[in-house]
């Protein structure tokens, strides 16, 4: 029988996962299929335990489950302990399931090795402070970050993330700081949209632009669309570099691939893929 892997969330139309991983199991000449899984909120543990018992092996998780899902686990990993959050599972044979986050990994490798940017000694701001902000900024912490700066209009949230990491990295400065634009007013070298904002038609910038300077790296982890209204700004500034979150995408499926099936993945297929949806729907 086919193995059936897939993407948890809500909404989860937007995703590229599908193609990445499906492109990836046909070059390895694997029988297996990646589908997207619509879970409604209420509906999470339900679903999750239905999909474990029809033979899931393994799947990603996004928006808004990452945290949630931690609680449905048999185990987590090293990482994702430390993070408090999960965006990979693994179902093993007698169904015991053990979450993973390879979050930080992909973005890391992406931001280090495609990009070439050190991180070490760097001022970082990053606007949010869920899921995705928890993996990447402990990350650039752990990668010898000088300064991390943080803001999420849940301010409790922020706050918690802000004692884990000085918990956690006490040579790194952590700042909580009041407004999205004080996240520019230290001229940071990396500044980082860890939010959905931006993602849907209509949603508004977070920051008054004119404080995006010209030696700014601006990473932007939404993917599609793949410019957004931040972006755009940060290109027409003049920002030495502009980043959507595709890159980031890639890698933390390769970590997935590699959890799941314990194979070297196909890196430039599930590339290639990726970039043709991205064609596709710009
Ligand atoms: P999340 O756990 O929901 O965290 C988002 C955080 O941003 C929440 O704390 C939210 O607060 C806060 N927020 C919302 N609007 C804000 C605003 N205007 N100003 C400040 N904070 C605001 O989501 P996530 O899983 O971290 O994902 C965040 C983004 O990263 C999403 O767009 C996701 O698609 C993207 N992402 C990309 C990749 C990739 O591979 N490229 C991987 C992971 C995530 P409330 O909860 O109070 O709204």
């Amino acid at each position: 029988m086919s193995k059936l892997y897939g993407l948890i969330g809500y909404p989860v139309k937007h995703s590229y996962s599908a193609e990445m991983h499906n492109a990836a199991f046909a070059e390895l000449g694997l029988d297996a299929r990646y589908e997207l899984f619509e879970v409604k909120p209420q509906n999470l543990e339900e679903e999750f335990k239905r999909l474990v018992e029809k033979g899931l092996c393994g799947c990603n998780v996004t928006i808004p489950f990452k945290e949630k899902v931690v609680k449905l686990l048999d185990g987590l990993d090293e990482q994702a302990r430390l993070i408090g959050a999960v965006n990979t599972v693994k179902v093993a044979q007698d169904k015991t399931t053990t979450g993973f986050n390879t979050d930080g990994l992909g973005f890391i490798t992406h931001l280090t090795k495609a990009i070439g940017f050190n991180p070490q000694q760097k001022k970082i701001s990053i606007l949010g402070a869920g899921g995705a902000a928890k993996a990447v900024s402990s990350q650039l912490a752990k990668s010898a970050a000088k300064s991390i700066a943080l803001f999420d209009i849940d301010q409790e949230k922020a706050k918690e993330l802000a004692a884990k990491l000085q918990a956690n990295f006490p040579e790194c400065e952590v700042r909580l700081v009041s407004s999205p634009d004080a996240l520019l007013e230290d001229r940071p070298d990396l500044l980082i949209n860890a939010t959905p904002v931006g993602m849907h038609p209509g949603d508004e910038l977070a920051f008054d632009c004119a404080n995006l300077h010209p030696q700014l790296i601006v990473y932007d982890l939404i993917y599609n669309p793949a410019k957004t209204l931040l972006l755009q700004e940060a290109q027409r500034k003049g920002c030495r570099g502009v980043f959507n979150g595709l890159g980031m995408l890639l890698y933390q499926g390769v970590s997935a691939f590699q959890i799941w099936l314990d194979v070297e993945p196909p890196i430039e297929v599930m590339e290639q893929a990726l970039r043709e949806v991205l064609t596709k729907t710009e």
